[in-house]
C-alpha cells in the first residue's frame, strides 16, 4: 500500500540502520571509528546521519570541505570533526579553527596556511598530517615527509597547533591481495616511524576506509575512516567476513500510469526496446533530473509490489518505463533499490558499471528525502 498522501518519489534513510552498521563496524574492528559524511552523507543527509553515527558511538566524524566541517558545528555537533580538502586562499579555515575541527596540512604550504589562519583567530589548530603512501592524489610525497613533519614540529613547539594526527588513504582495499595495500601499510609505518623520530606524539594515526576495515586488519590502526558500510554497502561484495551490513537508503516511487501495449511496440526515446508480446509497462516517474543514471536504461531492475521490473529504454529526464507485472496499477510502489530483496544499490551499479558510492550519492533531484528510525529512548542493537 502507498503511503497517504501518495508520494510521487522519496528517498527514505533508516537511521537505525546506520547506527547498527556502525556498531557493526566498531565490533568487527575494535578501533575508534569515523564516520565519514562528505557529499551530504553520501546522499543519505549529512546532518541525520552525523546524529546518528554519534549515537552509535562514532568519536570523528569526517568531512572532505572546510564547509561541510562548519555546516557540522554549526548544527550543533561538539565531537571531534576532521576535514582534508581546501584549496589555497580559501575562506573557512579560521573559523574551523575557532570551531576546534581538525584540518589537514598536506605540504608546507598547507602549514603555511594553517599559521596564517592561527594568527588570524588566535586559536592553536588540530593539525593532521597526510602522506602520500601510493593513491598520488592528495598528500605529501614520502620524499617530502621528513621536511614536512619536521616543520610540523617546529609549529607545535611554537604553540601554533598540536599535531593530533598521521594519515593516509587506501587506493586498492576493496581488491583483497592486490599488493599496493601491503606496500601501502609498509610506506605509512615508515612514515609514522620518521614523524616520532621528529617529535610527533599524534593522538591517532589512521589508513583505513570501509574496504580496509572490513579486509584488512594491518591498516586498522587507531581509527578507522568508514564511510560506504556505514551506509549499510560493502566496498568489495562477495569478501571478507559476513558483517551484517544494513542498506540505510531506500529510494521509492509510485507508479504513474500502467498501461498494456502490443507486440512492436518501440518504448521511449530512439526505441531502443520492443515489445515482442502483449506487456504491461509502469511509468516510473524518475529520471535522470533526480540523479537515476541514465545508464540504468534496458539494464536495471525496480521492484513492483515486490516483483522485479525491469527498466524498458531508455531513461528520460523525468521518467522511465519498467515491464511490471499483469496486475500493476497506477499508484502502486516502486522500490529502485534498497534492502534486499528489492534491487540494492550494488545491483543498480552493477547494472550501470559504476559503484554503489555512486549510485546513492548521486539520487537526488526531486526525490523528497525522509528520515526514519530516530534513535528513542529504549535504543535497538
Ligand atoms: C571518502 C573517504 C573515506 C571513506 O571511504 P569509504 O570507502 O566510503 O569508506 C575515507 N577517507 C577519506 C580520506 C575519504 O575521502
Amino acid at each position: 500500500m502507498s503511503p497517504e498522501p501518495a508520494v510521487r518519489a522519496e528517498i527514505v534513510v533508516d537511521l537505525a540502520a546506520v547506527r547498527h552498521n556502525v556498531r557493526a563496524l566498531a565490533a568487527h574492528t575494535g578501533t575508534a571509528v569515523m564516520v565519514v559524511v562528505k557529499a551530504d552523507g553520501y546522499g543519505h543527509g549529512m546532518l541525520p546521519v552525523a546524529q546518528a553515527a554519534r549515537e552509535a558511538g562514532a568519536q570523528w566524524l569526517g568531512a572532505a570541505t572546510l564547509p561541510e566541517a562548519l555546516a557540522l558545528r554549526e548544527a550543533g555537533d561538539t565531537g571531534r570533526i576532521l576535514t582534508w580538502l581546501s584549496v589555497p586562499g580559501e575562506s573557512g579555515l579560521a573559523e574551523a579553527l575557532a570551531a576546534g575541527i581538525d584540518v589537514t596540512a598536506h605540504d608546507e604550504d598547507g602549514l603555511a596556511a594553517v599559521a596564517d589562519a592561527v594568527r588570524r583567530c588566535g586559536t592553536p589548530a588540530r593539525l593532521q598530517l597526510k602522506v602520500d603512501t601510493g593513491l598520488h592524489r592528495n598528500g605529501c610525497l614520502p620524499a617530502d615527509w621528513p621536511e614536512l613533519v619536521a616543520a610540523a614540529r617546529r609549529g607545535e613547539v611554537e604553540g601554533l597547533w598540536t599535531v593530533t594526527g598521521l594519515w593516509s588513504h587506501l587506493a586498492c582495499a576493496d581488491e583483497p591481495g592486490h599488493p599496493a595495500t601491503a606496500a601501502q601499510q609498509a610506506a605509512f609505518e615508515l612514515a609514522l616511524a620518521q614523524a616520532a623520530d621528529a617529535g610527533l606524539r599524534p593522538e591517532v594515526r589512521h589508513l583505513a576506509n570501509s574496504a580496509g576495515a572490513i579486509l584488512h586488519p594491518g591498516t586498522h590502526h587507531d581509527l578507522v575512516r568508514v564511510g560506504l558500510a556505514a551506509y549499510g554497502l560493502h566496498p568489495a561484495p562477495g569478501h571478507g567476513p559476513a558483517l551484517d551490513l544494513r542498506p540505510a537508503m531506500t529510494a521509492r516511487a509510485s507508479l504513474a500510469m500502467v498501461k498494456r501495449v502490443e507486440p512492436g511496440a518501440g518504448v521511449s526515446y530512439g526505441h531502443t526496446w520492443t515489445a515482442e508480446r502483449p506487456t504491461t509497462l509502469g511509468l516510473v516517474p524518475v529520471g535522470y533530473g533526480d540523479g537515476v543514471p541514465r545508464h540504468a536504461g534496458n539494464r536495471a531492475e525496480v521492484s513492483v509490489a515486490g516483483v522485479r521490473a525491469p527498466l524498458r529504454g531508455r531513461v528520460c529526464m523525468d521518467q522511465v518505463v519498467a515491464e511490471v507485472p499483469d496486475h500493476a496499477r497506477a499508484g502502486d510502489e516502486v522500490v529502485l533499490f534498497g534492502a534486499a530483496p528489492h534491487p540494492t544499490a550494488q545491483d543498480w551499479a552493477e547494472a550501470c558499471e559504476t559503484i554503489s558510492y555512486e549510485i546513492v550519492t548521486r539520487v537526488g533531484g526531486r526525490f523528497v528525502r525522509r528520515w526514519v528510525g530516530e534513535q528513542h529512548e529504549q535504543e535497538d542493537t
